[in-house]
């Protein structure tokens, strides 16, 4: 129990960033026992101003390097998004919402029948707002987020993914509610060929001891959300285990235009609302990730217009408005990244294997 008190010290509401990543310099706890807390564990607890110290049972087997690393640049528990920062997907929005959110901030409602599921799988094209979608629901569900991409546990972690699984959900337990996120989830756990190299074959089966590990323990508000691209690569353990699983579709017209009015919001332009929705309209097949970059084109269209002489000595001011024209330009540069063959592909899986309507 005193461990756990002291525990709680580990993220003081004043150390929380707002929109902005850990980076890599940024302050580390330790998690080890020092020298002058050995000898009087309160003290640390009731002087606020001294260094914390945080001790905690639970990731003494855990290489302090690694709880290190994942608390800089995996753990980012300050980004706050909200609902209405992703254009469109609502119907994604509501089931996420009754199917974690809530649970998460009333465990004692959602008891029973009620109970949430501990793993949810979101598919779809790539930029299409599943990350956002995970930041979001830990944000609004006051969870810790915890972001990693499956890949670079195959690739940066050669040997040790299996050790960084196990650290990563230890850390996690120890910043409840948490949320992990695992974008390219196809990559840890897809259906294995007979050549599965005996190191991917641990990583999995880690992965699926943890998971299962959040699915016993009911109480433990530890949500995991798999993101992937390629759903078809998922096999049936992994299906089971990510019991909801939503499809994160393009941004329909509507979805479109609000990406475009929100992300125009800030800029010198002399778009009208019927230009808008001409761009909405033009922007067919874009994913939200093609509009980003749709915007940010059209918006170097002023510069490019701008003689390469006169650059250095322009004032901001003069720099004229982005107009319709730029888009214009823009929509023949920027093209949609998603092919309609995999669009069918999503439609098909999801048919099959999706939670949806
Ligand atoms: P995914 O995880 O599906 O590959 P991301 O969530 O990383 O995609 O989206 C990439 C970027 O595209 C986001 O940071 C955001 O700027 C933009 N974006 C994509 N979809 C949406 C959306 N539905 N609403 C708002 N922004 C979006």
């Amino acid at each position: 129990l005193q461990n756990a008190k002291k525990f709680s010290g580990i993220v003081p509401p004043q150390n929380k960033m707002l929109g902005k990543r850990r980076g890599i310099s940024s302050k580390f706890v330790s998690p080890m026992l020092t020298n002058n807390d050995s000898d009087d564990s309160g003290k640390s607890q009731e002087s606020p101003s001294s260094t914390t110290i945080v001790v905690d049972e639970r990731l003494k087997n855990i290489d302090p390097k690694m709880v290190e690393l994942i608390r800089s640049e995996i753990m980012d528990s300050g980004t706050v998004i909200g609902w209405d920062d992703i254009a469109g997907l609502e119907f994604a929005k509501t089931a996420i919402q009754e199917a974690v959110v809530w649970p998460m901030l009333r465990p004692d409602i959602f008891t029973g029948l009620r109970r949430p599921p501990k793993g949810i799988l979101l598919f779809g094209p790539p930029g299409t707002g599943k990350t956002l979608i995970g930041k979001c629901v830990a944000s609004q569900s006051k969870s810790t987020f915890f972001s990693i991409s499956a890949s670079s546990l195959t690739s940066k972690w050669i040997g040790d993914g299996e050790k960084m699984v196990r650290a990563l959900f230890a850390v996690a337990r120890c910043h409840l509610p948490a949320v992990i996120f695992i974008d390219e989830i196809d990559s840890l756990l897809s259906q294995r060929s007979e050549t599965e190299h005996e190191s991917s074959r641990r990583l999995k089966t880690e992965f699926l001891v943890q998971l299962d590990g959040a699915t016993t323990n009911s109480d433990e508000r530890l949500l995991v959300i798999g993101a992937t691209n390629r759903p078809q690569e998922l096999d049936e353990a992994a299906r089971r285990r990510l019991v909801k699983r939503l499809y994160i579709p393009l941004p329909e017209l509507e979805a479109r235009l609000q990406l475009v009015q929100r992300l125009m919001f800030t800029e010198n332009h002399s778009l009208t609302d019927e230009n808008m929705k001409e761009i909405a309209a033009l922007s067919r097949g874009y994913s939200g990730a093609d509009m980003l970059n749709l915007c940010s084109d059209a918006s170097l269209g002023p510069i490019r217009s701008i003689n390469l002489s006169q650059i250095e000595n322009i004032q901001a001011s003069e720099v004229r408005p982005v107009s319709m024209l730029d888009f214009r330009k823009s929509l023949t540069r920027v093209k949609s990244s998603v092919s309609s063959r995999d669009l069918d592909l999503f439609v098909e899986w999801d048919k099959t294997y999706g939670s949806g309507c």
